[in-house]
């Protein structure tokens, strides 16, 4: 069944996205502040709208995609020359909230919905750009179940695994939780070829031990921190993205805002989001893939 979706924030990862709606046969409008990320929308048979509320006024769904949850609140809320999406949009509207933002702004952002007569939930993605254009992400999403269940044939267009992770919130806290144990085992990885460089082991010697043995991770067995073992992994390419520094950053960054909310004392999960901050702002790593890491790493340590 084509269904009207209106799609907002039109780059790296909403761009394909939207693209795949239109191949599927759903009738997509899009916005986004930047003109080349329309034209190239214009280009994949989305028709450019010429504000937000324009792009949402005929809506059944409605997809942001946007840097932060500064920018979802502001969007949904506008301000006094903009519309916002919430006033914009026809009643009843289904809201799906796809960017990477902190747990709490989610909710904030469902409850502002739910008060003005909309339905919405929380589906961060993981997977990137690359997973975006095939149409292979995996969404995480935070629902009431009749949502849920609304939302998920429009998701499966985007996505090949979606997983129902509870209540409002939920997509983001499993977003932010699998993304700190990321940045925490890559550090670990690095960690540990560079000791094993200095201890004489060779780089395939440690990867070929640690794949099969209890250091087995993601981190090490598919992006690989050192070039060779696994020739898939950005450090064959020169550390270009795959998942940038910067994103990693801004993940942790959402991971130490929900630990202080709760409480948690993760010593770890606090020090990697310091140390993937250095790298991004400090070390040249926003654009490189964040398994670069492992260089500063080798670069503090004695020759
Ligand atoms: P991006 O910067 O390429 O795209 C965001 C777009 O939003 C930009 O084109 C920007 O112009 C637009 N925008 C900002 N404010 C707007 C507004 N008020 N109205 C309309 N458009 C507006 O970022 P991206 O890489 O596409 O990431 C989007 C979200 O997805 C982020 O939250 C990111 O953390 C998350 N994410 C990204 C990746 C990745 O690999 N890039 C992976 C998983 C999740």
């Amino acid at each position: 069944m084509s269904t009207r979706i209106a799609f907002i924030g039109l780059g790296h990862m909403g761009g394909p996205m939207a693209a795949n709606l239109v191949k599927a046969g759903h009738t997509v409008s899009g916005f986004d502040l930047v003109p080349a990320a329309l034209n190239e929308a214009r280009a994949n048979g989305i028709t450019v709208a010429e504000s937000a509320a324009a792009a949402v006024a005929d809506a059944d769904v409605i997809i942001t995609m946007l840097p932060s949850g500064r920018h979802v609140l502001g969007a949904y809320q506008g301000d006094e020359a903009t519309p916002g999406l919430i006033a914009s949009a026809a009643p009843n509207t289904l809201f799906l909230e796809c960017s990477t933002i902190d747990v709490e702004d989610a909710r904030a952002a469902r409850d502002l919905l739910v008060a003005a007569g909309h339905r919405g939930l929380d589906a961060p993605v993981s997977g990137g750009v690359g997973g975006a254009t095939a149409g292979t992400l995996t969404f995480m999403v935070g629902a009431e179940i009749e949502d849920f269940e609304a939302a998920k044939p429009v998701l499966e267009v985007m996505g090949g695994k979606i997983v129902h992770c509870g209540g409002s919130g939920g997509g983001q806290a499993a977003k932010v939780c699998n993304n700190m144990i990321l940045g925490i085992s890559m550090i670990a990885v690095s960690e540990a070829f560079v000791l094993g460089e200095k201890l004489g082991l060779t780089n395939q010697a440690l990867f070929d031990v640690a794949s099969t043995a209890s250091g087995q991770c993601w981190a090490l067995t598919t992006n690989c921190p050192v070039p060779g073992p696994v020739p898939t992994s950005p450090a064959n390419r020169d550390y270009q993205p795959g998942f940038a520094g910067a994103l990693m950053a801004k993940d942790l960054g959402l991971a130490v805002n929900a630990l202080e909310s709760t409480g948690v004392n993760a010593e770890l999960g606090t020090l990697a989001a310091a140390i993937y901050r250095r790298f991004a702002d400090e070390e040249g790593g926003a654009g490189q893939d964040f398994s670069g890491i492992i260089n500063t790493i080798r670069a503090r340590s004695a020759s």
